[in-house]
């Protein structure tokens, strides 16, 4: 029984994270992490700044925002770093939303959206996608609704071009855009450079998936100052310590070192392209991802089961039970070996299933 004493509160819906299994050991193919562990300069900037943990760290983070400024081409000022992006997701909906300016974002995307409009009670609309699941931008133009987007989509891999952000952010210049580039190191392009000219665009990353940091938590916002100013209220009225010293001294050394995860990032998207191959070969239907995930659905097998199937073989993967997209897995992708288990396990269901 709920023992809520805030009546704001007692109906919440709280996010479903993907399983995180500590008792067996999986392949790991739920949650979009990346198999490749963070570089060596990383791991030594943490080892040194937990030596002065006894400190508190910087609250405004600031070597860390002339490092992403530097590495994003912007402004120290335009960057807000954040404990994950899904905090800054959070801080967007309460500086930029109320009972008057409602939240759109597509029906199919990041499950966050819905869970945080939820939270501080604010109207969502939800924008159905196409057919063929992918956004089409023209719904999301004159909203008078702050608008999120994730661009690539998820758990579609789907993107829009920078001129369709362009024109959403052109035509809502009275209401905040947010475009979420949580997959966009994967082949997607940045609208950072758009934040210069739109003061109403708010692009948001976080190192969860490029850049091999999901348990550090690192995201940052990047807009207009005037936005990252009133971002930054919410954050010192909620937690100006937000993002811990270790945390601030990895994703500047991570900064540092682009190049190893450049190369990490191209390697993941070149399997990416092999496994939907593969995938496809084995009667797959595989959304076009620009992601380090697949969205693929089977004629002959429904989503759960096949889901069910690959557990049982040791591999994880996500399967969302939403009616629309019910039939279909979101696979994240991993190192080489890891996808070839997958279609190794793929392939042997398959087998079974014609049997039966
Ligand atoms: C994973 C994800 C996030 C959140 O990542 P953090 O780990 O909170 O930085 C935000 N948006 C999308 C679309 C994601 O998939």
């Amino acid at each position: 029984m709920s023992v809520f004493r805030s009546s704001r509160f007692a109906r919440l819906e709280p996010y479903v994270p993907g399983e995180q299994p500590r008792e067996r050991k999986y392949i790991k193919l739920n949650t979009n992490e990346s198999p490749y562990p963070p570089s060596p300069a990383v791991l030594e900037a943490v080892r040194v700044a937990a030596g002065a943990l006894n400190l508190y760290c910087d609250p405004t983070a600031l070597k860390l925002r002339e490092a992403a400024a530097a590495a994003y081409g912007v402004e120290p000022e335009c960057v807000l770093p954040v404990n994950g992006s899904d905090e800054i997701l959070n801080f967007a909906v309460m500086a930029f939303c109320d009972g008057r300016i409602p939240m759109a974002c597509p029906e199919i995307s990041y499950g966050f959206y819905p869970v945080l409009a939820n939270l501080h009670g604010i109207r969502l609309r939800q924008v159905p996608l196409r057919a063929d699941l992918t956004i089409d931008y023209r719904d999301y133009l004159s909203q008078n609704c702050t608008v999120f987007i994730a661009n690539p989509n998820a758990p579609t891999g789907s993107v829009l071009t920078l001129s369709e952000i362009r024109e959403i952010a052109a035509s809502n210049p009275r209401n905040v855009v947010v475009v979420d580039e949580a997959y966009v190191d994967f082949g997607a392009e940045s609208a950072i450079r758009l934040t210069k000219e739109y003061s109403n665009l708010l692009v948001t990353r976080t190192f969860s998936k490029s850049h091999s940091l999901a348990g550090g938590r690192l995201g940052f916002g990047i807009a207009d100052p005037a936005l990252i100013d009133d971002l930054t209220a919410i954050k010192d009225s909620t937690n100006p310590y937000n993002v811990n010293a270790m945390t601030q001294a990895a994703g500047i050394a991570a900064f540092k070192d682009n190049g190893y995860y450049a190369d990490n990032c191209r390697r993941v998207a070149e399997t990416r392209d092999r496994t939907a191959k593969a995938l496809k070969a084995l009667g797959f239907t595989v959304t076009d991802s620009k992601a380090n995930f697949l969205f693929v659905r089977h004629p002959n097998l429904p989503g759960g089961a096949l889901y069910e199937r690959l557990r049982e073989k040791g591999i994880l993967v996500r399967h969302f039970s939403k009616p629309a997209i019910e039939d279909f897995n979101r696979i994240t992708v991993g190192a080489d070996g890891q996808m070839e288990a997958l279609i190794g396990a793929v392939r042997e269901i398959l087998t079974q299933n014609g049997r039966e």
